[in-house]
């Protein structure tokens, strides 16, 4: 029997992403859908102060409303400069929801003024599955790096075109797909969420 899984983001590229690596990881018996695919439902707002209880309360939310197994990503970068933030304000971070330009041009700015060695930072993915009448499964990938001093690139979304991988010298923005999935904080929470979601299609 195939499982129906909702993958619950109305982001289009994280979404796209997500779908990318759990096609790649190939368990057998489990259909993905979109919320383009389900009947609509209220989202819960993210206020959450951590990237577990966001991921948490969206698969929790879309569970509960479309009867399926449902996993959500609450992700962002954290810089230390800045104390960890942007961290859960990462897609807000301008003022403006998903406006990754703004959102970009605001952290260069913030960063103007800090040295090459105090830049750096790391991507978080916190990825949760929830099974109505069943477990609740949250994982987290973290993907190590730095910030740039402009924005280079044309690959990804949201901060991929700052954000240097520690060991390389381009942006996450440069790296094709593949390559980006085999070591993204992304790519490193659903490799965790492997066992739990192969549990699911056999259940
Ligand atoms: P949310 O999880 O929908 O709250 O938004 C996550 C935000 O974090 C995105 O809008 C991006 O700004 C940022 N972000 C998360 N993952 C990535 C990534 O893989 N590349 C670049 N930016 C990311």
């Amino acid at each position: 029997m195939t499982r129906r899984l909702l993958v619950a983001s109305r982001n289009a590229k994280k979404l796209n992403e997500l779908r990318r690596i759990l096609d790649e990881a190939g368990i057998a018996g489990i259909e993905i859908l979109g919320l383009d695919d389900v009947p609509p439902y209220d989202e819960a707002p993210e206020t959450g102060a951590t990237f577990e209880e966001n991921a948490l309360a969206k698969a929790r939310d879309g569970a509960a409303a479309t009867g399926l197994a449902c996993v959500a990503d609450d992700s962002g970068i954290e810089v230390d400069a800045l104390n960890g933030m942007p961290g859960v304000l990462s897609a807000r971070w301008s003022g403006r929801h998903g406006d990754d330009a703004a959102n970009n041009t605001l952290l260069l700015a913030q960063l103007s003024d800090v040295p090459d060695e105090r830049r750096g930072g790391r991507f978080v993915s916190t990825c949760a599955l929830v099974v109505p009448g069943g477990a609740e499964t949250v994982v987290r990938g973290e993907w190590p790096g730095s910030i740039g001093r402009k924005p280079v690139g044309d690959g990804g979304f949201g901060y991929d075109p700052l954000f240097i991988p520690a060991g390389g010298d381009v942006t996450a923005a440069q790296l094709t797909p593949a390559q980006k999935d085999a070591v993204s904080h992304r790519g490193r929470a659903l490799a965790r969420l492997t066992p739990a979601l192969a549990a699911l299609a056999e259940g």
